[in-house]
């Protein structure tokens, strides 16, 4: 399966419609501050999982497995990022697109390499 941002987002759009629903907090200040903290924590995660397969990289049974964390983590991360956006109503694919021109012009990286 492969998809556009557009169609992330409008699956995780979906997914915080759902836990919106199903845990309903006071208001959108609430809202945009449980998804901030979301982030953090799935970043947290993230640098576990990562120091965790550092120490363990000679073992290349456990290596693979800790590949397979460290994939589910970074996934986690970015769907929480999503959450946020979607929560702050901040078009993904818009930024995105503006920030990688941006990135471009400041490096001097031509759009077709
Ligand atoms: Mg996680």
């Amino acid at each position: 399966m492969s998809m556009t941002l557009k169609q992330l987002t409008a699956e995780y759009k979906k997914i915080g419609d759902f836990i919106n629903t199903r845990w309903p907090l006071k208001n959108k200040e609430q809202r945009i501050f449980a998804r901030t903290m979301k982030v953090v924590e799935e970043l947290g995660e993230l640098s576990d999982e990562i120091l965790t397969s550092m120490n363990l990289q000679r073992e290349s049974k456990i290596a693979k497995f800790s590949q397979e964390n460290v994939e589910d983590e970074l996934a986690d991360v970015m769907a929480s990022v999503v959450l946020l956006a979607t929560e702050l109503e901040i078009d993904l694919d818009q930024v995105m697109e503006k920030k990688i021109r941006f990135t471009r012009e400041r490096f001097e990286i031509n759009s077709d390499s």
